[in-house]
């Protein structure tokens, strides 16, 4: 990499000026290209980091690009004890024409607008929010792949980073994104996944923290995802916390249920957002883009119930996930305490064109009706 940088911005809001300190070590050619021959899901960081810090008298300052490297943290910074944290991820391709660009950065910003209000931290404004992302691909662009399904994971994140040991909101945080070269996000490829229904825990409860994509939501996942795979599955599914009936999610990703075989008569359905889901830009997405392919698009309520008898009356002919890191994976199988079901070992064709169509947008290959791509550079 060349020591000066062309197309980056001199700031990334009005009143927030961008430094730029180019990383004095970055990874060789030959390096980078061993690690984009295979770069799994992320276990690679790009050579360099945006760093943001905001305080109560300064608001948001002090923005740079720099290499990236670790952070140093007191002991009692109030993130190792109260976790007030809040990340994003979104993903940057490399189109057809060569040219760079990212998926509805914008939508990704104004959620993560949303989850600080959520969680007591200072919103990032969202133009900065794109400009950050934009300025970290364009830096570190030798790092965005090329070609099938490969991507460059964005990874904006936010968290407190005052030192003080007392229950209240941070007075300082750090807003920082880092980049990730991807392969498909599941190791073994597109295959159907199998999930296992919690019935002993939940992910989270009307007024708490599950519209907010926070790192305790995680935290609060990991037992069940344990459970899950203990019981031989690849992922848990979530179901409402009250009555604990309703399908909501699964592990981090949205669920969508294909109802009918007749291919000109086809509806998805998705759990409709009730304020526990996570309302993930994937599922809007493909809410929006169904009606292009003739199919119908519903969100409401299903229970386990009813998807358990829809698949063995034929009513169900697919059920997929669907999230920015993994696109869209059919779910396979379902295991519960209260009956297991198989649905196909096979991606169905209504989950395979809507995944053509996503990843064909993403990718430049198929026409942007909605306006979604955000060219970079
Ligand atoms: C991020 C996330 C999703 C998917 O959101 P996308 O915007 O489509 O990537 C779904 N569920 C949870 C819990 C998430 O954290």
């Amino acid at each position: 990499m060349s020591g000066t940088v062309v197309n980056l911005p001199t700031q990334l809001a009005d009143g927030l000026p961008l430094t730029v300190d180019v990383s004095a070590h970055p990874r060789s050619d030959d390096e980078r290209a061993a690690i984009l021959a295979s770069p799994g899901f992320g276990s690679h960081f790009s050579d360099h980091m945006v760093l943001v810090k905001w305080d109560v008298q300064n608001g948001w300052h002090d923005a740079k690009i720099q290499a990236y490297q670790p952070f140093s943290l007191d002991p009692a910074n109030a993130i190792l004890h109260y976790a007030q944290s809040i990340f994003e991820g979104l993903k940057a391709y490399r189109q057809d024409d060569g040219t760079l660009a990212s998926f509805r950065p914008e939508a990704n910003a104004a959620r993560f607008a949303k989850s600080a209000r959520r969680l007591a931290m200072p919103p990032f404004p969202e133009d900065a929010f794109v400009a950050a992302c934009d300025a970290l691909v364009t830096i570190d662009s030798a790092w965005v792949p090329e070609g099938g399904e490969m991507s460059y994971y964005l990874r904006p994140f936010m968290f407190a980073s005052e030192s003080f040991l007392g229950v209240r909101p941070s007075n300082e945080y750090y807003f920082c994104v880092i980049g990730s070269p991807a392969a498909g996000y599941f190791s073994d490829g597109v295959q159907a996944v199998s999930v296992y229904a919690s019935e002993d825990y939940v992910r989270a409860a009307p007024g708490g923290t599950g519209e907010a994509k926070c790192g305790g939501n995680y935290a609060a996942s990991l037992l069940a995802q344990q459970q899950a795979a203990d019981e031989g599955c690849d992922q848990v599914v979530w179901l409402d916390a009250i009555e604990r009936k309703y399908v909501e999610e699964m592990g981090g990703m949205n669920l969508f249920f294909v109802y009918g075989k007749d291919p000109d008569n086809v509806e998805i359905v998705t759990p409709d957002l009730t304020g526990t889901l996570l309302p993930g830009i994937t599922r809007e997405s493909l809410l929006a883009a169904a009606g292009e392919l003739g199919i119908r698009a519903t969100e409401r309520k299903i229970s386990l119930a009813e998807w358990r008898d829809g698949v063995a009356s034929g009513d169900i002919s697919e059920s997929f996930a669907c999230g920015t890191a993994a696109v869209i994976t059919p779910v396979g199988s379902v295991k519960a305490r209260t009956g297991n079901f198989d649905i196909s070992t096979e991606m169905g064709p209504v989950t395979a064109k809507l995944r053509q169509l996503l990843l064909g947008v993403q990718h430049g290959t198929t026409p942007d009706t909605h306006n979604w791509i955000h060219k970079i550079g």
